[in-house]
């Protein structure tokens, strides 16, 4: 079948802080049905790639586009209603409210209004049993990113932005994340995952991008760019 065409288009993102530059030119696509990785070394600039694409930070130059509509002046609430949706690095979950609630409180923040959103997300992210009546104080670390990713997802995104989606996940934690948003992609959700464990990119992504100094320097399918990788960092 013919790739999608584009959902989310960023073009020539620069950004600065001060007068140090973060981001120097990076152009990136994002398709429905694709996972795209950017991987790359502390400090490359990958979270601040994904702020501009989230809204929650304004490019000095560039663009961002999604279906056709140029959204790089759009917060990150506006740009949510329209189905770019994103987690956090830092786990944001409303701790006195319950698995449920929270999930609840996600599908009224999305795209769309869909009452039956909130028990198809609990079910796809194993959260419909007794976990669902719990607050989320005190839920284990990989409980509370499925909770938080379920939010998200009752929302409806078209597009999905991820940064360090498997950061204090143990491996089976990273398996079942993992079939969960092949799930989406196949779905049709065009994901963006921006992730230091490449175990999970080589299993995950249809392409991966690597960033150094702000720039994109190499894209490809996971088993050559990684392997380049491993042949020119070593382990
Ligand atoms: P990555 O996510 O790839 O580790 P970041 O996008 O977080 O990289 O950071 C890219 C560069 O920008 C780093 O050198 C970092 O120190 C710097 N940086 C990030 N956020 C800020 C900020 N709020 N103020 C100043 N410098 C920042
Ligand atoms: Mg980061």
């Amino acid at each position: 079948p013919t790739p999608a065409a584009p959902l989310l288009i960023a073009r020539r993102l620069h950004a600065r802080y001060g007068g140090f530059t973060a981001l120097d030119g990076v152009d990136l696509d994002l398709s429905p049905g694709r996972v795209t990785a950017v991987v790359g070394p502390n400090g490359a600039g990958k979270s601040t790639l994904f702020h501009c694409l989230a809204g929650t930070l304004r490019p000095a130059h560039g663009t961002v586009r999604l279906g056709g509509r140029d959204i790089t002046a759009l917060p990150a609430h506006a740009r949510s209603r329209l189905g770019v949706a994103r987690t956090f690095q830092q786990l944001a979950v409303f701790p006195s409210l319950t698995v449920a609630e929270n999930v609840r409180v996600g599908a009224e923040q999305g795209r769309v209004s869909d009452p039956g959103a909130v028990e198809r997300t609990l079910r796809l992210l194993g959260l419909d049993g007794p976990v669902r009546a719990l607050p989320a104080a005190g839920l284990p670390t990989g409980t509370l990113r499925r909770v938080e990713l379920a939010r998200v997802l009752a929302g409806g995104p078209r597009v999905l932005l991820l940064d360090e989606p498997a950061a204090g996940l143990d491996s089976a934690e990273v398996a079942a994340l993992a079939r969960v948003l092949k799930a989406l992609a196949a779905d049709g959700t065009a994901l963006l995952v921006v992730e230091h464990d490449l175990d999970l990119v080589a299993g995950l992504a249809d392409v991966v991008h690597v960033m150094t100094a702000g720039r994109i320097v190499a894209s490809g399918p996971p088993g050559n760019v990684l392997n380049a990788l491993g042949t020119a960092a070593g382990p």
